[in-house]
């Protein structure tokens, strides 16, 4: 991904684009075929104007900056955790060596009849009494997301993705039910493990182990993902609704062009509403 990512800004800044972080969109001028971007930065405020603007930002964001009707709420229903390890944990199961088992994707209560029990227990407002998750290992697939002296010392990472927890689970207490959740979640996997997780957690120059839960309200407030939703909004099928537009990249202002998830089948790391707001852009340039 990285590689990846580098080869494309290099690829935009010799194609005469500036990149900018830290750059906070906070409105949307536009009247169709000139637009003006208001953004804040840690320096304070300041204006982009331009013929197209395109948002990568979700249709929420989108309306919050122009001032539009808001698309219908969304939410998420995943509980995400980051971890960095010393080392992977044994299994119980000896004749598999942990770098085979976490080099796919690692089920945990992800059977059937425990999918539909948790997906009805989240349904009716509750924690699933046996989280299902999934997990990869990033590192051993690709070992350079990891600086050299953790490749050094054998660390890996593993990311934890768990299912079916929405977002309104966590609205009476955040914190305290993503503990919860993060306990019966990690408990779910030491059972198929010959030691504790926690034991070969990497720990930071605090001494504190090296472990992260994000709940969908933890993502709406740092990414501003709508109520969490991954995909910024549910996903739809059809796919191409009458008066989607001919890219799906359309917004009510002919020159603001979304880019990112809240396009017409957008989620998921594709890459196909930047290149259909692209094209649209193009379309528009040539006649
Ligand atoms: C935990 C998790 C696991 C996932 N797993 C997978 C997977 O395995 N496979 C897969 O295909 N997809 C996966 N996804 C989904 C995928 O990551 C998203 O669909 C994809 O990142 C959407 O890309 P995007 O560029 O459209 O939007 P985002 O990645 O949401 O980027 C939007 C950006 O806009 C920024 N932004 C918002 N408002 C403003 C503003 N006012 N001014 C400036 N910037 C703003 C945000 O900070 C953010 O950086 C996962 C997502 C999550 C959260």
């Amino acid at each position: 991904m990285g590689a990846l990512t580098d080869a494309l800004a290099d690829a935009a800044r010799s194609a005469g684009a500036v990149l900018a972080t830290g750059h906070e969109a906070v409105r949307i001028d536009t009247d169709g075929r000139r637009a003006e971007v208001t953004y804040r930065t840690a320096d304070g405020e300041g204006v982009a104007a331009a013929r197209h603007v395109l948002v990568n930002a979700s249709p929420q964001r989108l309306a919050a900056l122009t001032g539009d009707t808001p698309p219908p709420p969304a939410e998420g229903a995943q509980l995400k955790v980051n971890m960095l390890l010393e080392r992977l944990p044994r299994l119980r199961d000896t004749s598999v060596d942990p770098r085979e088992a976490f080099a796919g994707t690692f089920h945990i209560a992800e059977g059937y009849a425990q999918l539909a029990a948790a997906h009805a227990q989240a349904a009716a407002g509750d924690l699933p009494a046996a989280p299902p998750s999934e997990i990869y290992c990033h590192s051993l697939t690709d070992p350079t997301i990891l600086g050299p002296d953790l490749v050094e010392r054998g660390c890996q990472t593993l990311t934890l993705f768990g299912l079916h927890a929405p977002a309104r689970l966590f609205e009476r207490d955040n914190d305290a039910v993503r503990a919860d959740l993060l306990e019966a979640t990690l408990a779910q996997l030491d059972a198929h493990l010959a030691e504790p997780l926690a034991d070969c957690l990497a720990t930071d120059a605090d001494g504190r182990p090296c472990i992260e839960a994000k709940t969908p309200l933890d993502l709406e407030r740092d990414l501003g993902l709508p109520g969490g939703n991954i995909f910024h909004r549910d996903l739809a099928w059809p796919y191409a609704q009458d008066g989607a537009g001919r890219w799906g990249v359309e917004t009510p202002h002919a020159n603001v062009l979304l880019c990112g998830a809240g396009a017409v089948r957008g989620g998921g790391v594709s890459g196909v509403p930047g290149h259909n707001a692209a094209m649209a852009v193009l379309e528009d340039l040539t006649g």
